[in-house]
């Protein structure tokens, strides 16, 4: 019986990420496989879109253009920031990724440019504007379960925590 992946099945998978240039971003080959509710939209679009049909034990490549990734880099997510927003301005380091507190939350950003009075920084998603490669092995298929449907996420190892 091989079931295969649809709407509505949970899917655990190993994957290794890599970028444009080669280079190994990620892995879950050190831990669990990663598990996800297909057409639910918690991964990326063009990695959900390979993924339907396959089935229990298939391995393939798929390299997916920023726009069905994380998105083209948006010039208006860099802003200039008063270094007095940081609590330890002179340590700030180029790429290092910091925590700033806003109105909607804690947001992640990149540090791009530090100054004598203001900080750049980067709010794109780490891995906006880059073509990706994965590296995809199916560990496993099965149903989701009426819980996981009504969630939107699967459950598990591997899976949403609440
Ligand atoms: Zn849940």
């Amino acid at each position: 019986m091989t079931m295969t992946i649809q709407d509505k099945t949970a899917v655990s998978f190993h994957y290794t990420l890599t970028n444009q240039d080669g280079e190994q971003i990620e892995t879950s080959r050190d831990k669990e496989p990663m598990t996800y509710l297909h057409g639910s939209h918690r991964i990326i679009p063009g990695l959900e879109n390979a993924m339907t049909g396959r089935s229990q034990g298939d391995e393939f490549q798929v390299t997916i253009e920023p726009a069905d990734a994380y998105g083209e880099k948006k010039e208006a997510n860099i802003q200039r920031i008063s270094s007095k927003h940081f609590r330890f301005p002179k340590k700030l380091k180029l790429g290092q990724v910091v925590s700033l507190q806003t109105k909607k939350g804690p947001l992640q950003v990149t540090i791009v440019k530090v100054g004598r009075f203001n900080v750049d920084v980067d709010a794109n998603h780490p891995l906006a504007g880059q073509t990706l490669t994965f590296d995809v092995e199916i560990s496993a298929v099965r149903d989701a379960t009426e819980e996981e449907i009504n969630h939107g996420h699967a459950h598990g190892p591997g899976g949403g925590d609440h």
